[in-house]
Formats: structure tokens, C-alpha cells, sequence
């Protein structure tokens, strides 16, 4: 069956792009509006936490950055179907940079994986986030990045609900070694998976610059997390029907 998808979502898809790093570029939407052809997107309501975000605890209570997270035209980028689909290109070919891209790649997604459910795919063409091993796309007046990952790709799902899908390019040229390209791909896995913003901490993955010796996933960014998947979205709803 053809999917339905209301030219809107298309146009949001193409305008609105979540960019990471590390300047995050948040457009925001004029959701809501809807014209004869265009169905309006579902309201913005609270999932329930996935089993393993509600189980963590941090006793020692180390805090979080939640404020350096701002909601766009949808709400917060959070999934709501696990496990999340992830699939990984293969290295890019005859680059000596590229080397262990596979192994560092899953090793990132090992890091999330008791946080958040993840699962391999081999269909590129229905997984919610594609990791690369290819340069970010350049855009003028900017400078090269190593690591970029965009989400916002809007459409509607087969069970008529709003979704996303991102992508994320890791350089095959980018510098450093194999524990900094792990932790770029952990750092960029972060937003995908709804992180978007910085911590102001270099003790925490998603710390807005690269550093000497890259931090792990720390309680604040779980802290984080959590906080991020108890928000309201528009995604993981149904659209509304629309009355003729
Ligand atoms: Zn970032």
C-alpha cells in the first residue's frame, strides 16, 4: 500500500535539519497549521519511559543538563518504538582513516544499548538511524566537520504516526585515535537518540568540544536522558483523521 504523507511533512523534512558538531542548528516549526491537502500533526503528548531509562538511578544524584536542551516544532526527539534500528555502512573503501569503523561503531552503540534498545538492522531503507563512515555534507561558511548527525527527516510511519529517521557521517579522514573516533560516534549516537544539546562538561559524552582524553557515558548524560523522555513530542502519535 502507498504511503500517505502529507506534503507538509515533506517540506518540514527538507527545511528542518538538526545538525551536530558541534553547533546544533534548531529550526523552529509552524506546526499545527494545516491547509485542504495537509493533515494536521498529532498533539504533543508524554510517552511512557522505556523499561530501562525508568529503572536507572543515580544516588549520588550528580545532576544533569537538561537546560541546554531545547524542544523544536515536534517537541523533544525522543523514540518510542525499541529496538531503536540502527545500520551501519560499511568502511569506507581504500582509506587508511577508515580503519576499525565497524569496530568502533559498534562499540558506541554497545555504550547506549543498556540505556536505550538497540538492534542491527541490514535494511538501510527502514532504520530509524544510519551511521556512515562519509564526510559531512560541506555547507558554505562553515567549517569541516568530522561528525555530523541529522535528524528531522519527518514521515509517516505504516502505523500512521509521525517519525524520524536520522542520519549520522563520520569522517573517514577524521584525526585522532580509534578512542577518539569511538567517542565521536557515541557523542553523535547521543543526539540521534534525542540528546540535542551540549553539555557544558568534559566529563560528560555529549561535551561540546573534543578533548584530550574523551569522557564515557556519565550519569549526567543518563540524568539527562530520562529527563528527555519524559517531555512531550509530537513523534510515536497518530496522526488525527481528518473529517471530511
Ligand atoms: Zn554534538
Amino acid at each position: 500500500m502507498a504511503l500517505t504523507v502529507p506534503r507538509v511533512f515533506w517540506r518540514w523534512g527538507l527545511l528542518a535539519v538538526l545538525v551536530c558538531c558541534f553547533t546544533i542548528v534548531v529550526h523552529v516549526l509552524p506546526l499545527g497549521a494545516s491547509s485542504t491537502d495537509d493533515r494536521p500533526a498529532p498533539e504533543p503528548q508524554i510517552h511512557p519511559l522505556p523499561v530501562s531509562l525508568a529503572a536507572w538511578e543515580d544516588p549520588a544524584q550528580q545532576g544533569d543538563y537538561f537546560d541546554q536542551i531545547k524542544p523544536n516544532g515536534v517537541g523533544y526527539l525522543v523514540w518510542s518504538e525499541f529496538p531503536i534500528k540502527v545500520f551501519v555502512g560499511p568502511a569506507a573503501a581504500s582509506v587508511p582513516g577508515s580503519t576499525g569503523f565497524q569496530q568502533t561503531t559498534e562499540a558506541a552503540i554497545a555504550a547506549w544499548e543498556p540505556y536505550l534498545p538497540l538492534a542491527f538492522t541490514q535494511e538501510q531503507s527502514t532504520a530509524d538511524i544510519i551511521i556512515q563512515n562519509q564526510k559531512p555534507e560541506s555547507r558554505s561558511g562553515e567549517r569541516v566537520r568530522a561528525a555530523e548527525t541529522r535528524c528531522f527527516n519527518l514521515y509517516v510511519n505504516e502505523r500512521n504516526q509521525l517519525d524520524q529517521r536520522c542520519t549520522i557521517n563520520i569522517s573517514p579522514h577524521q584525526p585522532g585515535t580509534q578512542e577518539h573516533k569511538m567517542a565521536s560516534v557515541r557523542h553523535e549516537l547521543g543526539h540521534a537518540l534525542g540528546i540535542w544539546g551540549h553539555s557544558p562538561s568534559e566529563t560528560d559524552a555529549l561535551y561540546f568540544a573534543q578533548v584530550r582524553t574523551p569522557a564515557g557515558i556519565s550519569a549526567r548524560d543518563i540524568n539527562t536522558l530520562k529527563r528527555i523522555y519524559q517531555q512531550p513530542t509530537r513523534l510515536g502519535w497518530p496522526l488525527p483523521s481528518v473529517t471530511e
